[in-house]
């Protein structure tokens, strides 16, 4: 009988503490000296790694994208996209800015999970939004990863990115959980959510850890690798002029002083460690650290950051008794998959990552530095898959690797998108600024189309047409009611 050796009620806390009204101060600028990570430092990984960090720095844009994760640079692709549909003959001419290497933010650094909520949580959802807006909630995240895959298909990118379609599966490790899992599959399945995808294992099958659960679809992936491509798609649109600066943090944003022809025809004055870029609009992609050029967005009512932690672990049976599935378990804070395998491993490496409920009663909240790694966290890690999946991990084995990342959460736990709105300024002092943040941990199935609709925006403002919402985009995630 496996048995879970952390605390398995941790997730109502760590909501608790997330909602204290204390004021923080707005988070810093990413750190320069990460841990090192699977994804980002394996040899070839990250070819845009230092890409336009040298040489002469662009001095002016239509569209400043300032942050070069998943949302920055699925809101330079949907731009392209957008635009590529009008009949505009000049390109608009885009800047990504990035203050580390290319993509080592959250996407370079997290569990390689792709999945679509499957129900979870669809009852507190509908209490708290709607039901319309509870299905709109899980439309996104299906339109995200099946948009995902169809790109990674249609450009025959399955290997370049390692795609793997296995299926996700959720552990439900208390009585509570499993009562909760059902009442939200009956409650989705009568709102109309197609469900056909999801199968119930007894505590028998789910591959000798001894808790009930459920599959449903889920892949995983290489993050950095497909944001590497997508950037490689945006810059071959027809409609952008595309640059991207690495190794450039942007420090202060201020409006245009009009002493230059630059400064009057463009908005705002982006201040970098390399010089300035005079801008007529700003999309904010910078998640965890968004409050640092946009204090008002600091605290429980904006983005907080949150470190999590996850590690490269080598499993002690082959694949196929571990299982080729990703998977979810003590009420998510714990996620993981088996890597496929490469020449001459005869165990998978495992990408495992959580660990935060070992660290209450700070959870790691305004936590934004990734140099380091949480001893704690990282004990809970190395017993949990030994303990959960007796004689298929070795006890007190090391990982190969061990890193942390900065996540961006919200109280909500939803992100927050659109036009930036300061709501204790009346005044429209963020006029052509956008942003798409606070995935709170769960942005692989989100941040690409939320990124997606904040360029749809920008693409109206300057087509001068109006938008109106996807109808797969939840309207609570709007900054702004339209
Ligand atoms: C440890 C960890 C595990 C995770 N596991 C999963 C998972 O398995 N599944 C899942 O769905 N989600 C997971 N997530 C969450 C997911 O990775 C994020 O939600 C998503 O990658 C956010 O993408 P982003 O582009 O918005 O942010 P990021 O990838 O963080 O990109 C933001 C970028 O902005 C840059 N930046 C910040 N400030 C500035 C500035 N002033 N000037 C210039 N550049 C700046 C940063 O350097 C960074 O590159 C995890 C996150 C972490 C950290």
């Amino acid at each position: 009988m496996a048995v879970l050796l952390i605390p398995t009620s941790a997730l109502a806390d760590s909501q608790r503490v997330l909602g204290l009204q204390v004021d923080h101060a707005p988070a810093p600028l990413p750190v320069a000296n990460w841990t090192k990570s699977f994804w980002v430092n394996s040899p070839g990984a990250n070819p845009l790694a230092g890409e336009g960090s040298e040489g002469l720095l662009t001095d002016e844009a239509d569209v400043c994208i300032i942050g070069s994760g998943l949302t920055g640079v699925s809101a330079a692709y949907h731009l392209g996209k957008e635009l590529e549909e009008s009949d505009g003959s000049e390109k608009l001419k885009v800047v990504i800015l990035d203050a580390r290497d290319f993509c080592t933010g959250a996407t370079g650094r997290n569990g390689g999970h792709l999945s679509p909520v499957a129900f979870a949580h669809f009852n507190s959802a509908s209490q708290r939004f709607g039901t319309d807006e509870a299905l709109r909630w899980l439309a996104l995240e299906r339109h995200t990863v099946s948009s995902i895959v169809q790109i990674i298909q249609a450009h025959g990118l399955e290997e370049a990115v390692d795609l793997v379609n296995n299926g996700r599966i959720e552990l439900l490790v208390t009585p509570e959980e499993l009562v909760e899992a059902k009442a939200d599959f009956e409650a989705a399945k009568t709102a109309g959510v197609c469900l056909d995808d999801v199968t119930w294992l007894k505590e028998n099958e789910t591959f000798g850890s001894s808790y009930p659960g459920y599959s449903h679809t889920g892949y995983n992936l290489w993050p950095l690798k497909f944001v590497t491509k997508l950037y490689k798609l945006a810059a071959a649109s027809p409609a952008l002029n595309l640059t991207l600066h690495t190794r450039t943090p942007v420090i202060a944003i201020n409006p245009s002083d009009g002493s230059s022809e630059s400064s009057t025809t463009h908005l705002w004055t982006l201040t970098t460690s390399r010089g300035s870029i005079f801008c007529t609009r700003i999309i904010h992609s910078t998640n965890a650290y968004v409050s640092h050029l946009l204090p008002h967005m600091r605290g429980p009512t904006g983005v907080v950051p949150v470190r999590g932690q996850v590690m490269a672990l080598r499993a002690a049976a082959p694949v196929e008794s571990i299982s080729r599935h990703a998977w979810t378990g003590n009420e998510g804070f714990e996620y993981w998959f088996p890597r496929p395998l490469e020449k001459g491993q005869e165990h998978p490496l495992v990408i495992l990552g959580g660990g935060r409920e070992a660290t209450m009663p700070d959870y790691e909240f305004y936590v934004a530095d990734d140099s380091e790694i949480n001893a704690k966290a990282g004990s809970a890690l190395r017993k949990f898959l030994p303990a959960l999946f007796p004689g298929k991990y070795e006890e007190g084995r090391e990982p190969e690797m061990e890193w942390t990342g900065i996540m961006g959460y919200t109280v909500t736990g939803d992100p927050l998108v659109g036009p930036v709105v300061d709501p204790n300024n009346s005044t429209n002092v963020y006029d052509g600024h956008f942003v798409s943040a606070g995935y709170s941990g769960h942005g692989m199935p989100r941040a690409f189309a939320c990124a997606e609709a904040v360029a749809q925006m920008v693409a109206a403002e300057i087509l001068g047409k109006s938008w109106s919402p996807p109808e797969w985009l939840p309207q609570h995630y709007l900054t702004q009611a339209v």
